[in-house]
């Protein structure tokens, strides 16, 4: 099983997708993503809990 993020569910139109083994790892790869492509650097509680809830299992 592998935990799947589109970066299009939280920023639409971009094709970006992130993948790994834990929801961890994913929220890490979403947090680089977010700060080198989308200058989201300061990323809320709120914002991060919402990109968990987008992890899908593939
Ligand atoms: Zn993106």
């Amino acid at each position: 099983m592998t935990k799947v993020l589109h970066c299009a569910e939280v920023v639409p139109g971009c094709a970006h997708t992130m993948e790994g083994e834990t929801e961890d790892e994913v929220m890490q790869q979403a947090s680089a993503h977010a700060a080198s492509e989308h200058d989201m650097t300061d990323i809320s509680p709120e914002l991060a809990e919402k990109v968990r809830s987008r992890i899908k299992d593939e």
